[in-house]
């Protein structure tokens, strides 16, 4: 699943792929993903790409009539870049039929699964178009006006990004008197955004913390951060850093938009290595795997307390 480092790496590529292009026409396969495409999709056709954000794992297209267009990658969405020479190359509708059923693109080679999994597919009024491919289905996309944002569905209940200014007293203010573990409040996208589930593991590895350790221990009686809280949110930042600089995570079925697999995951100190030997001078330990509310956290139970 792509994680914040993914998203960043993505939106950086979008950035450099289409901003300032003008959406010509918006190619639509089918009426959904996680939820149904919203009904005024098409009417993006016409307007140009102003700007691209990011919030938590939501990449956030600014478009010139002051409409926000919201893409959420799921399990297995991922965006590919067709300049103009490449996208002419095929025939211009690109829609085929397979058996009568479910129409897909002609840039299945590139975009994998013979583009049954194109789902939508953006052309810009220079030709070039970028596809979006989700195997899984799970990527979400919305359409709203810029003044809504704030009260959007699914902005409004996200916690602060893990990047400066956030910081230990603010995870403080949100662990104080949780008894839920540790790892799930870091995973909680209340207390923060975008420490996903590989992150979570390989920050509370490197802070030593043990990820069952109740989180309302981690702050102290006047609410401010213990030292063990700072260290951890300190490997927060420098894991999610470190992720971003190699471009996120690559699993399975994710790539970045011009389809370059990143290179963090052969990093993993833990996450993926049950039965394998800790990785800490000294410690001799040996990772194991438990599952927190259905999902799996690897830890070593010698140096995480
Ligand atoms: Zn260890």
């Amino acid at each position: 699943m792509p994680e914040l480092p993914e998203v960043e790496t993505v939106r950086q590529g979008l950035l450099q792929g289409i901003l300032n292009r003008t959406i010509e026409e918006v190619l639509i396969r089918r009426e959904g993903l996680r939820y149904p495409f919203p009904q005024d999709l098409a009417t993006i056709a016409g307007t140009t790409v102003i700007g691209i954000r990011r919030r938590a794992k939501y990449l956030l297209i600014d478009l010139d009539d002051d409409r926000v267009l919201l893409s959420h990658l799921g399990m297995s969405g991922r965006y590919t870049l067709f300049d103009s020479d490449e996208a002419s190359s095929a025939p211009h509708h690109l829609l085929a039929t397979v058996n009568g059923g479910v129409p897909v693109s002609s840039f299945g080679e590139r975009t994998g699964y013979g583009g049954k999994h194109d789902h939508l597919e953006f052309i810009f009024t220079d030709g070039s178009r970028a596809v979006y491919t989700d195997p899984r289905r799970f990527g979400i996309v919305d359409l709203f006006h810029r003044m809504d944002e704030p009260v959007q569905p699914l902005l409004e209940v996200l916690g602060p990004e893990p990047f400066d200014p956030w910081g230990a007293e603010d995870l403080a203010i949100a662990l104080k008197g949780r008894k839920t573990s540790i790892k799930l409040a870091i995973l909680d996208q209340k207390t923060v955004v975008g420490v996903g589930n590989i992150y979570a593991c390989e920050s509370l590895h490197r802070a030593g913390l043990s990820p069952r350790r109740e989180a309302r221990g981690l702050v102290k009686k006047n609410g401010q951060p213990t030292q063990r809280l700072e260290s951890l949110v300190g490997h927060i930042k420098t894991v999610l850093d470190e992720a971003l600089a190699s471009g996120g995570s690559t699993l399975n079925d994710f790539a970045s938009v011009d389809g370059t697999l990143g290179y963090f995951s052969h990093q993993f100190a833990v996450y993926g290595r049950e039965g394998q030997p800790c990785t800490k001078d000294g410690c001799g330990g040996v990772v194991r795997r438990i599952v927190q509310s259905n999902r799996s956290t690897f830890y070593c139970p010698r140096c995480q307390r």
